[in-house]
């Protein structure tokens, strides 16, 4: 698990000394719960779950003679209880087909690799899946979409670099429609540092999607590079406000120590996490699972 988890640096070997003197009481004192909370910070939980961790921490009852595994498991415990409300796979649900999923994020957090994992993931649950290239503002963006779907056997519907991004998914829907797809997941362009530029594209394919299906875009996924740390919590921030986004997708978990970032952001948004990235093959996107990510994490 530790492998795959790369990122993941427990909590509890942050810890010093100070918590192995439990033995006699059944509190924990101010002093080791400020270091508690201290460990957690550094974790990348943030102050508002490292707070609530150890204001739970601070009631509970620790039988006589506990030592540090039984706050780590009470640690763990808590984390799961703030992971488990948001852990959500995507699903397709959408009727009349495609179920439209768009993705989006800054560029190198992983939203090209993460879109052929998820097309990937789909075609393993027998569903047809089409992709439509929206970022078309970066050559190598559509090249890259197409080298994946190749690999992967997907169709894919391009248009010119410097196109409308909302023409390509247009044609997409059509296409997915008229072929029978099941899932259509759009790329699109990561541009934050033109923000009024990506709010107009994103509100314009909203607005195209909304035309053909009133009920599309089904998700917007968020994708988070997970060695971005607190970083990635101000895009969610930023996108919420851009592109109305239903759910998050955190990547490169396996070669990072910041995986408690997915702890701030339960805590903070509430968004649904979908899934995990643990590496750049096709099978490395995992199930979000809370209890075996508090396990990690503690
Ligand atoms: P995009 O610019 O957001 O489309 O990002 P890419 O999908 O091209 O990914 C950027 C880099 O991150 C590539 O080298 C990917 O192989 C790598 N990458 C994506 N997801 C993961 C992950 O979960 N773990 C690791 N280790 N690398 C990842």
């Amino acid at each position: 698990q530790n492998r795959v988890f790369g990122g993941f640096r427990k909590t509890s070997e942050r810890l010093s000394g100070n918590l192995a003197g439990i033995g006699g009481q059944t509190r924990l004192t101010d002093a080791q719960l400020d270091e508690l909370e201290d460990a957690l910070i550094l974790s990348d939980l943030g102050p508002r779950a490292a707070m609530r961790i150890r204001d739970r921490l601070a009631t509970r009852q620790f039988p006589r003679g506990s030592d540090e595994r039984a706050i780590q498991e009470a640690v763990a415990e808590e984390i799961a209880e703030i992971l488990r409300p948001v852990a959500k796979p995507l699903e397709v649900t959408a009727f009349p087909r495609p179920h439209v999923v768009l993705v989006i994020g800054v560029n190198g957090s992983g939203k090209t690799t993460t879109i052929a994992k998820l097309a990937h993931l789909f075609q393993e649950e027998d569903y047809a899946v089409m992709l439509a290239a929206g970022d078309t503002f970066r050559a190598a963006a559509i090249g890259q979409l197409k080298v994946w779907a190749d690999r992967i056997g997907v169709p894919v519907v391009t248009g010119p670099e410097g196109g409308d991004p909302a023409s390509v998914v247009f044609d997409g829907v059509k296409a997915a429609t008229q072929q029978g797809i099941d899932a259509l997941i759009v790329d699109t362009a990561g541009r934050l540092q033109n923000k009024r530029e990506l709010m107009d594209e994103l509100a314009k394919i909203r607005k195209v999607l909304g035309r053909l299906n009133p009920e599309a875009p089904h998700d917007v996924v968020l994708v988070l590079d997970a060695t971005n740390g607190q970083n990635a919590l101000a895009q969610i921030d930023v996108f919420k406000e851009v592109a109305g986004v239903t759910g998050l997708v955190m990547t490169k978990l396996d070669g990072t120590a910041r995986g408690g970032v997915l702890v701030a952001a339960a805590e903070q948004y509430g968004l649904p996490i979908h899934a995990i990235g643990v590496g750049e093959g096709l099978d490395d996107l995992r199930p979000f699972d809370p209890d075996l990510v508090a396990r990690v994490i503690a």
